[in-house]
């Protein structure tokens, strides 16, 4: 496919209609994972999870296996952040946590050995450069130690990284410590956006971590942007893009900022005055898309653009594409073992969750018990709906015959009332349905989060329930 027709098929693969995405916009999951992790239940523990190890090495699963690190540390806050994380300049806490760390790694290592080879790993956070040189060299050849990983030319190995945090020096480090990824918060370089959410951050710094990345050899770079921040009008936003552009990452992650401050402290900081009108964010994001397309990103879905010769566009036309807590991923059908605090596995048919505070984490792993707090292990009408969304945010398309190969059931019987409610979207021109497929149209891409709340089917029960508030973020 030469370039040029990749580029015209980007453009036409998503169309933006304002009237149809203010008429839709609502609060719903990004689905990461189905079930969402609000619907993980404490009664599923460590003997759950045990049970699940086994089931693999009794299938004796051939699947490859991703590995996420948590580091929840970071030096200031950010007034956006909604992660979990520990904001603090004391960097003798690190220390407490990489021994613990290194306790789980430890224990996975040893349930998890000859049962597959590591071909992903993501460090994520917090912000994993809050580690040392000394101690993320030192945390890698532990892992090494503990697991077996894919040659670098296989394998996938990537880190978010803070280029605040980050010298040249340290870039061709990680490189040799074996990540050949990186992903790079940046938000936005107005200075006046930076400084209304307190991250200052000189465009001079991130292009010097880009050029060492691609000097260093990182096969992927990647920038996560944020729309709807305070103080970003469509003058900023045209200048940041312009610099982005020019940066050309292989990939881009622009995320809508989600202004709950009732949920998220830092957030208060955030003076109301300053956001940008519900008309303005929608125009932004409508600029996003048009400048980002027409440079020759490729829209993959949800928030993410890629090169159209990055592996993520690639995993996406040949149909590998998956979503897992880190967003897409190129790895289908990858068990996802996660460790360090508030990291959600994905083992078989169930999903876990260990502890979210420190003390909490700690203290399983000084009962030398794996610190797991709650998950749920998926019904077979959990696996159906799973397989379900997953098909509709990757490949925009289902194909009914083959899901009704997979599992015994008639599509239209069986979801009857999801067809029904999908006619409205069908009437709005956002898909079509026949007695094959259905296929999302470039108008309903954006709005994929709310056709696959459709088929969620917690979701309608817990709108039924008032005395439980939901808490996800504006579908767009
Ligand atoms: S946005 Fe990232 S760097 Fe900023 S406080 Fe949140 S986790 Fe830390």
């Amino acid at each position: 496919m030469s370039t040029s027709s990749i580029t015209a098929s980007a453009i036409d693969a998503v169309e933006f209609d304002a009237a149809i995405i203010s008429k839709l916009s609502q609060s719903g999951p990004r689905y990461t994972s189905y079930p969402t992790a609000d619907r993980f239940v404490p009664d599923f523990g460590y003997g759950q999870f045990l049970e699940a190890v086994a089931g693999l090495r009794l299938r004796r699963s051939q699947r490859p296996l991703s590995l996420y690190i948590h580091v929840p540390f970071c030096d200031t806050i950010c007034y956006y952040c909604g992660c979990n994380k520990i904001v603090t300049k004391d960097h003798s806490k690190a220390a407490t946590y990489l021994g613990y760390l290194k306790q789980e790694l430890d224990m996975q290592g040893r349930l998890f050995a000859g049962i597959g080879q590591i071909e992903q790993l993501h460090f994520g956070g917090g912000t994993p450069t809050y580690l040392s040189d000394r101690q993320m060299g030192d945390l890698m050849t532990y892992l090494r130690e503990n697991f077996d990983f894919a040659p670098d030319a296989l394998g996938e190995y990537s880190i978010e990284i803070d280029p605040r945090t980050v010298t040249p020096e340290r870039i061709h480090s990680l490189r040799a410590q074996g990540f050949n990824r990186v992903s790079l918060g940046v938000q936005d370089f107005d200075p006046e956006v930076q400084q209304a959410v307190n991250r200052i951050q000189p465009e001079a710094e991130t292009r010097a971590v880009m050029a060492a990345a691609r000097d260093a050899g990182f096969r992927s770079i990647s920038i996560d942007l944020i729309y709807g921040l305070p103080r970003q009008t469509m003058d900023t936003m045209e200048r940041t893009l312009d610099k982005v552009i020019d940066a050309s990452p292989d990939r881009i992650a622009l995320y809508n900022y989600a202004h709950l401050p009732h949920l998220f402290k830092p957030q208060r900081r955030i003076a109301d005055a300053d956001l940008p009108t519900a008309a303005v964010k929608l125009d932004l994001l409508a600029l996003c898309i048009r400048r980002l397309c027409a440079a020759g990103y490729v829209y993959i879905g949800m928030d993410h653009f890629a090169k159209p010769d990055d592996e993520l566009a690639v995993a996406q036309r040949q149909g590998r594409l998956q979503r897992n807590f880190q967003g897409y991923s190129t790895r289908a059908e990858a068990d996802l073992i996660s460790c360090g605090v508030s990291a959600i596995s994905a083992i078989g048919a169930t999903y876990s969750q260990n502890e979210k505070t420190l003390d909490a984490y700690y203290e399983k792993l000084d009962a030398g018990v794996l610190p797991i707090t709650r998950g749920v292990k998926l019904d077979h009408d959990d696996l159906l709906r799973r397989i379900v969304i997953q098909k509709l945010m990757c490949n925009f398309e289902l194909s009914l015959a083959s899901l009704e190969q997979s599992f015994p059931i008639t599509f239209r019987h069986y979801f009857a009332a999801e067809l029904e409610q999908l006619e409205a979207f069908a009437q709005d021109g956002l898909l079509t349905v026949d007695h094959e497929w259905i296929s999302v149209t470039p108008k309903g891409r954006l709005l994929i989060r709310n056709i696959c709340m459709v088929f969620d089917r917690y979701l309608a029960t817990a709108r039924l329930d008032s005395a439980q508030p939901l808490r996800y973020s504006k579908t767009i």
